[in-house]
């Protein structure tokens, strides 16, 4: 297992790497985010520890710009103190655990164990299906460069598509994933939904990716994909 830890305190980062070789890692150190990001592309790291205070991007930035990079190594931040904004910056920046500073070795040591049992896949913060763009975080989605005002539910839905591009899905698997037990008229509801996404990411485009596969269910056509008959 071979850790990049991103950290410009010298002292902490020394510490950090002899810890871990004392148990049989193989540890980089990288001082600023701009040496992160580079190593980070040049090596497959099992994991990699970020520190969030860092001297020019700090490393939420640093974070961002390695998934923006295709970098998909699982990413443990280092944060300086237990405040949730911190951690819920961190993990939607595309972090996968955090560890509030001051931690104990041992755990810092079980969580990178754990991570690193992980495939590096691809789970990008921001999804994008062809020229459609959407960011749970922010909750925001664009068709291009036109940002899209959807109402809560209909974002639900259209994250669901998105995160299933060129799949059918049952009316059963988006009611599943969109609403809950308290709602009590389900009957048709997906379908009306659907037809409120359509005009909004669709129609305006000229486009028809929201398509209805009969006796199935719906589908997000990826680009280029052929029409279901
Ligand atoms: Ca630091």
């Amino acid at each position: 297992m071979r850790v990049l830890i991103v950290e410009d305190e010298v002292k902490m980062a020394g510490l950090l790497r002899r810890g871990f070789r004392e148990e049989g890692l193989a540890a980089d150190i990288a001082s600023s985010g701009d040496d992160a990001l580079w190593m980070a592309r040049a090596t497959e790291y099992d994991a990699i520890v970020l520190d969030v205070m860092l001297p020019g991007a700090d490393g939420f930035e640093v974070c961002r710009r390695l998934r923006e990079a295709g970098t998909w190594s699982p990413v443990l931040m280092l944060t300086a103190r237990d405040a949730v904004e911190d951690r819920v910056t961190g993990l939607d920046a595309g972090a996968d655990d955090y560890l509030t500073k001051p931690f104990s070795f041992a755990e810092l040591l079980a969580r990178l164990r754990a991570l690193a049992r992980r495939p590096p896949l691809e789970r990008p913060a921001v999804v994008d299906v062809g020229d459609l763009r959407l960011d749970p975080a922010t909750r925001q989605v664009w068709r291009g460069d036109v940002e899209i005002q959807l109402s809560t539910k209909e974002f639900a839905l259209l994250e669901t598509f998105m995160r299933r591009p060129g799949q059918v899905l049952s009316r059963y698997q988006l009611l599943e994933h969109c609403w809950d037990y308290g709602y009590e008229n389900r009957s048709n509801v997906v379908d009306v939904y659907v037809r409120y996404l359509r005009e909004k990411v669709d129609r305006p485009f000229g486009r028809t990716s929201l398509e209805t596969v009969r006796g199935a269910g719906y589908r997000l056509r990826r680009d280029g994909e052929p029409e279901a008959r």
